[in-house]
């Protein structure tokens, strides 16, 4: 079996939310399909060691924003490698209490849905979550929507441990410059070409040149956390 197969099935990128005992919590998601049109349903594959697993199955509630392409990677990084257990993730992020009672994203979402947990099924590591689509909207009609290829190619993504399309031991990235530098927490590879816009590093910027207190854009980690590619 060639699991490099399964790099060719296409996903979005998404913050699926949900609320449990007055607490919010949101993460990000690449796996939200919709199932069927009448009635509207979505189903969402979580991990079952995410915070946001346990609210969506105490609380049978989720909303889904759908992140458009000019999402900073650092909110990303913020809904998709840190823990709603250790950081409030929704602590300067714009966002709405929606019908069900779960949160909506509203930064860098292009449309949201809220959904009503009708049915579930245990998938291992991962239970996949039936939602009957509840409300939706549109909130950005110019803007395009992430991919998860996208996501990979333009912001130099990788899958945390806890994604269900997370490979042991992802490829070695080909074309690797002996003065990129990885982050040995999350992946995320500096590239000085590109630099760090977001966070005011300008294109062109060696890594050697970026200030010390400088940090992950991805996973928050310091700058001595990342290690220069051979
Ligand atoms: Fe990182």
């Amino acid at each position: 079996m060639n699991p490099k197969a399964m790099h060719k099935i296409t996903y979005g990128m998404y913050v699926v939310s949900s609320t449990k005992a007055g607490q919010i919590n949101g993460q990000i998601a690449n796996t939200v399909i919709q199932t069927t049109s009448d009635p509207a349903m979505v189903a969402v594959c979580l991990n079952k060691q995410n915070l946001t697993h346990d609210f969506v199955q105490t609380s049978k509630v989720f909303s889904v924003s759908v992140l458009s392409t000019s999402t900073p990677i650092e909110f990303i990084g913020r809904f998709g490698f840190k823990s709603g257990r250790d950081t409030p993730k929704f602590d300067g992020v714009n966002s709405r209490m929606g019908q069900t009672g779960a949160p909506i994203v509203l930064d860098h979402a292009i449309a949201f849905l809220e959904a009503e947990v009708v049915d579930s099924m245990d998938a291992g590591t991962h239970t996949v979550f039936l939602g009957k689509v509840v409300d939706a909207d549109v909130l950005d009609a110019a803007a395009e929507p992430m991919t998860y290829a996208y996501y990979h190619m333009v912001k130099g993504g990788k899958s945390p441990k806890t994604a269900p399309t997370y490979i042991k031991e992802e490829p070695v990235k080909e074309a690797r410059s002996a003065d990129k530098w990885e982050c040995s927490v999350c992946g995320y590879v500096y590239d000085p070409a590109v630099g760090d816009p977001d966070s005011g590093v300008k294109p062109g910027t060696a890594f050697e040149d970026i200030p010390d207190d400088w940090i992950c854009p991805v996973c928050g980690a310091a700058k001595s956390e990342f290690k220069k590619l051979a």
